[in-house]
């Protein structure tokens, strides 16, 4: 098993991604970065988990940014901590979330911009 990143306790494995990784090396530099900073929770849906009808359950990371004018992933906190600095700078908000299924382990990406 080829582990992509962790987040506290939670191994999430290149074999258990239920799209081309391919398509998100981008995203899972940025994860792999804060991964030691990061937390989940653990949410139910109201349908099902799209992968396995085993559970509604789903461990939820969500790691809340945005992209700079230099096309950056920056962290809420980075920005924060820039003070009146931001103020004369562009951001657009962009949200990554996982999703990891309690009972199959399948885990996917969302972005929200
Ligand atoms: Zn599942």
């Amino acid at each position: 098993m080829n582990k992509i990143f962790q987040v506290k306790d939670l191994v999430f494995y290149e074999e258990d991604f239920v799209d081309d990784i391919k398509d998100y090396e981008d995203i899972l530099e940025i994860i792999q970065e804060l991964s030691p900073d990061l937390d989940y929770e653990t949410i139910e849906v109201a349908g099902s988990n799209g992968c396995c009808d085993k559970t509604k359950k789903n461990h939820l990371v969500e790691v809340i940014g945005y992209i700079d004018e230099n096309d950056e992933f920056i962290t809420k906190e980075e920005r924060d901590a820039m003070g009146i600095m931001a103020m004369n700078k562009k951001f657009d908000l962009f949200v990554i979330t996982v999703h990891k299924c309690t009972a199959c382990s399948k885990w996917v990406i969302s972005i929200l911009e």
